[in-house]
């Protein structure tokens, strides 16, 4: 019996679900990544998030062999790609772990369609989360909306235990293959971005490092973005380089192992934002429209401004408010932005200079290589005070007291803003007073936050009051 594994967003051989039912049940695994296809533009990534994927395929590649097996890379569309590898090798199975969005669930119907037609046999499974969108529901079986009853809910369950590495994979020889990817494949430059280290290996250090430094005091330093405090585990949850079964396992050790209160609370605060990304995903999964309009229906039709010079100065970090550009500076150098500041960012494009929310999301999905269009979108819907369980739109955070209360010598600021090192720091917490700009090269604020602020809640009094 011979086995297909398309691997999807599961770029690892540890706890992974579908994987290790097709070696359990196959004499012979291949182990498949199909390429996109599309070329040069994509609204939902970009140069950083697709140099970071062929990285972890080339990791991949390399783990796979451990086990005796070998990568197979071919580009196209799902069900036809499988279809042709499955007449090649004569396979009778195809294994994959399910992905919650709805273009994924898209490509698995018509996969399962393909199967049938072949009269073969096709497994897919839940992977991506420790519990479902259907396994977390109302008492009336209904979606949660907001977050509080379905973290409640959801940390009530018990969860799923990480699954072993397969034994042994056994890919028959002679199957021809793409050679793993670069940037060129999409027409696209290589990414000079500085990227945090792909593959399973570095990810698993990574959450070591987290356990064993981090998240103790994640209660206290998660907010700061100058500090190391939070896990870094985001784009590994992306693209599957750990389960979220390995990662939540690992935590409630550690909390088990734990005595001090401080320590304990910050391990538990930190599982419970593994809920945020679930409650994120049964958001998407229960809501697919939400990729279209505001979650919250009293805010659809909200008369956003055009985007123009500000849009652009937002995406380059030049507003002239330190905080918003350090964030998005760091998204472009890095691919990363700490969430204290996402949030920040994400306020000021839609409260500040009134740009509509999904502008946003798409730079974001651009730049991060976290990118994932569940919690993104939640994120930026939760700025915007459109979704689910968001920000009331009367809670307008202030850039400059947000600056001062979470990066409070200036630290992050600096780091991401070099032209502005010598300015004194409490300079950074206020539009300056002299009209001048703080640094040479570096613009004065380009909007005033105390007028916007009352045009945004004159924007929602007004559209509500329709
Ligand atoms: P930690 O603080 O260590 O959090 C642990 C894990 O919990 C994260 O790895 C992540 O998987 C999850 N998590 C934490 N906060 C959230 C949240 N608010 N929503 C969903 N999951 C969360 N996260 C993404 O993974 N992909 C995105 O595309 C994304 N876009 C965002 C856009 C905006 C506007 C905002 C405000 C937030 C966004 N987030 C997104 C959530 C959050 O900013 C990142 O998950 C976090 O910064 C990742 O860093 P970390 O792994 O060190 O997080």
């Amino acid at each position: 019996r011979l086995a297909l594994h398309w691997h999807r967003r599961d770029l690892r051989i540890l706890d992974n679900t579908a994987l290790h039912h097709a070696a359990a049940g196959a004499e012979a695994v291949v182990p498949v990544y199909l390429l996109s296809n599309w070329r040069k533009e994509h609204l939902w990534t970009g140069e950083k998030r697709q140099a970071f994927l062929c990285r972890c395929l080339k990791s991949l590649g390399a783990n796979l062999e451990t086990i005796g097996g070998r990568l197979v890379i071919r580009c196209g569309r799902a069900a036809t790609e499988l279809e042709k590898l499955a007449k090649e090798t004569g396979a009778d199975a195809i294994f994959y772990n399910r992905d919650p969005d709805p273009f994924g669930g898209a490509a698995e119907k018509e996969v399962e369609a393909m199967a049938l037609r072949l009269g073969i046999a096709c497994y897919g499974h839940d992977d991506v989360a420790l519990h479902t969108p259907e396994e977390i529901l109302t008492q009336d079986g209904k979606p949660y909306r907001v977050y509080t009853p379905y973290s409640k809910n959801w940390l009530s369950q018990e969860k799923p235990q990480p699954l072993p590495k397969p034994r042994s994979l056994n890919t028959p020889p002679g199957i021809s293959s793409l050679p793993l990817p670069d940037n060129a494949h999409w027409g696209w430059a290589e990414s000079e971005a500085d990227l945090i280290e792909a593959g399973e290996r570095a990810a698993h250090q990574r959450l070591k490092t987290a356990l064993a430094s981090r998240l103790g005091n994640y209660g206290e330093t998660r907010d700061f973005p100058a500090v190391p405090g939070t896990s870094r585990l985001s784009q590994d949850l992306r693209f599957g380089l750990l389960s979220p079964r390995t990662i939540y396992a690992k935590s409630a050790a550690a909390l088990g192992e734990t005595l001090s209160t401080p320590a304990r609370s910050g391990i538990e605060k930190y599982i419970k934002e593994l809920a945020w990304r679930e409650f994120y995903l049964a958001i998407l999964w229960h809501f697919p429209n939400v990729l279209e309009e505001e979650f919250n229906p009293d805010w659809r039709g909200l008369g956003w401004a055009e985007p123009d010079g500000k849009f652009e100065a937002w995406k380059q970090g030049l507003t002239g408010f330190p905080i918003v550009d350090a964030g998005m500076r760091e998204l472009l150098a890095t691919g990363f932005m700490h969430n204290r500041v996402r949030m920040i960012s994400a306020m000021f494009l839609t409260k500040d200079l009134h740009i509509d929310w999904r502008l946003g999301e798409h730079h974001f999905m651009q730049h991060l290589l976290d990118g994932e269009i569940a919690s993104n979108n939640g994120g930026w819907q939760w700025s915007a005070g459109t979704g689910a369980d968001a920000a009331p739109y009367f809670r307008i955070q202030n850039p400059w007291t947000q600056a001062k209360r979470y990066d409070p010598d200036g630290t992050y600021m600096k780091r991401w803003l070099p032209e502005l090192a010598k300015v004194p720091v409490d300079a950074l917490f206020a539009p300056p007073k002299d009209g001048h700009p703080l640094a040479p090269g570096y613009p004065l604020p380009c909007v005033d936050h105390a007028t916007e602020r009352d045009r945004t809640l004159a924007i929602f009094k007004k559209h509500r009051q329709r």
